[in-house]
Order: structure tokens, then sequence, then C-alpha cells
């Protein structure tokens, strides 16, 4: 799919049940995973813990131990879940955790909080049995830290696909200079219920401020689930979709009456009238599943694209941006 060409592409409606879409290329592997699940009629909450595991275990990508670390060499993690009844659980800021999202699960059934960040997750998961790992950065991750540290130049901003090379679409993965500094995968699921979940895992932003979080673990920015309504995950510019509380507002314009493309559009240049002429230089997307099973999602700029499977299709879709 080349990149950008999706700027006059239509996420067409898919009705019927169960459904799961999730953030970019990685998402057709993480689908697979929570079909797994969802095929054999288990909840939605499993599947996009099911789903996103399978992008996390990947050792070379920029989600999970795999990525890129923080400007002082350490890989700190974001994850948060929801499901249909509001419960919720993330983790910010978490290192040596091979399984950030299902920490944040953790967080959500086994405590009375919602969200628990750095030392402090760190703890509550070796507590609950999760293995510490060791810490060192993998081959690609180390490649492109050396490869940053010669400039050392902080530039917290999330790249924009479209602007960058073929590869970016075809693999979003670091590339050997480093250049490609984020990745996120964002997950919203139907259960043959009807009942929707979300979940999203990322390494944030490569090269980051140590102790930086974005808007993944932020329920309502980075993710939302409103059971009567739908579900929504955010990617891209993270304090841009945190200002704003992103997927809240997409979930509250689908309860107008707007379908999930619109929705995640009116958020979009929500964002846009907010960073005015500074937009061009920022990429947020959003992906939307509402109670009908219909999905859709929009971008600021072009190059994003979702992937989604059902019963009867699985499939990337390309997304149309405003700029
Ligand atoms: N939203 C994530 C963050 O800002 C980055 C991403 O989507 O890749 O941490």
């Amino acid at each position: 799919m080349a990149p950008g060409s999706g700027a006059g592409a239509v996420s067409e409606p898919v009705t019927g049940q169960p459904v799961v879409i999730s953030t970019w290329d990685t998402g057709l592997a993480a689908n697979k995973g929570a079909w797994e699940v969802l095929s054999r009629s288990g909840s939605a909450l499993d599947a996009v813990e099911a789903g996103v595991k399978v992008t996390e275990s990947s050792i070379n990508c920029c989600v999970g131990l795999g990525a890129n670390p923080d400007r002082d060499g350490f890989v700190t993690l974001d994850a948060s879940i929801m499901d249909h009844q509001f419960n919720c659980g993330s983790v910010a800021a978490l290192e040596r955790i091979k399984h950030p999202i299902s920490v944040a699960r953790r967080v959500m059934e086994k405590t009375p909080h919602v969200l628990l960040v750095g030392a402090g997750a760190q703890q509550f998961a070796v507590a609950e049995g999760f293995p510490l790992e060791d810490g060192k950065l993998s081959g690609d991750a180390k490649k492109a830290y050396e490869q940053w540290l010669k400039k050392s130049e902080y530039k917290p901003v999330i790249n924009i696909e479209n602007t960058k090379s073929s590869a970016y679409m075809a693999a979003p993965a670091r590339l050997p200079n480093g250049e490609w500094n984020h990745d996120t995968i964002g997950m919203v699921a139907m259960d043959a219920s009807g009942n929707l979940s979300g979940s999203v895992t990322t390494s944030g932003m490569g090269f980051k401020m140590r102790g930086r979080v974005g808007d993944s673990p932020i329920i309502g920015a980075g993710m939302f689930v409103d059971n009567e309504v739908g579900a929504v995950a955010a990617t891209g510019q993270g304090e841009d979709v945190i200002r704003m509380c992103g997927s809240h507002a997409v979930v509250e314009y689908m309860r107008q009456g707007m379908t999930p493309e619109q929705a995640c559009k009116a958020a979009v240049e929500r964002i846009i009238r907010i960073k005015k002429e500074k937009a061009k230089d920022i990429q947020v997307a959003f992906i939307a599943l509402n109670k009908k099973g219909e999905t859709g999602a929009y971008a600021i700029q072009k190059g994003f694209s979702y992937a989604i499977k059902n019963n009867t299709e699985e499939r990337m879709v390309e997304v149309k941006s405003i700029l």
C-alpha cells in the first residue's frame, strides 16, 4: 500500500459481529491473535488483550521491550485496557516487563485504581508474577539509539509517515538510521455478545524525556469504550490527543449520531483548530467501532491505515486525512 494513497479511500461500514480493528500494518497479526478469542465466542476484553500481546512479543517492533528507548537509554512502556462496563486499567513508564497490557488488566482487576506508573507499576507487576526482563536494548533499538546519540537532538514530535519513504508504511518499525520514532498499537473489538472493549500499548515516543507519558495510558485520551455507543483508540502525537481527551470526544460524537468515520474526522478537525498552523507538523489518527459493528477512522496527515478482521474479511483499510 503506497504511503498517502489513502487520501481518497473510504473505510466502508462493516456489519455483523464479532469484529476487531487495530492501528497500522502490525494490526494484521494482532487481529489474528484477537480473532482466536473472538471466533471461539470469547470476550472482547480477552480478545483485545490477546491481540496486542502479539505485537508486544515481536522483538524488533517499536512496541514492547524491543522498542526505542527514552533519551537516557531506558525502554519505558505505556498501556491501557477497558471493558464494556467502564472497568479500566493502565500502566505508564513501565520498565522491563514484556506484557504491559496484561499488567494494565491486572491493575483493572486487582486494584481499586486505574493507573500505576514507573517503579510502582513494576513492583506491582513483579508481585503479580510477571517476570522482570533484563532491560537490555534489542539489536535494532541499540543501533537506533546509538545513531540518535550522535546528535542527541531533542525533537519530541511523532513522525509523519507520508513525508518519509514507503518503508514506513510497509513495515512500521524503525529504519536503520533510527528515524522512526514511535509506534503504538490501538485495538477495539466487539464480541459475539455485542460487547465492546479496547486496548493500547506503546513505547510512546522514541528518545523522549525520561518520565514522559503519552496519551495511550490515559483513559479517554488514547482509548475509550462506552458500551452503549462505541470504542475508540488513538495514535500519533500523544500530547495533542491528551489536550482534548481525543478518544472520549470521538465516542461523544458517535453518541450524537455521527458514523465512526465522521466522529474521527470531527475530533481530528478539533485538534487542527486547537493547533492552528502547527497542525501541519503533527500526525494524529483515531480508529472507531460503533455498536452496529461499523468501523471508521480519520487522520490529520496522509499515510495512516488500520487493519480489520471479521467473519468475512481480513485486510488493511486506508484512511482519509484532512491535510
Ligand atoms: N500516541 C503515542 C504517544 O504519544 C505514540 C504513537 O501513537 O505512536 O505516546
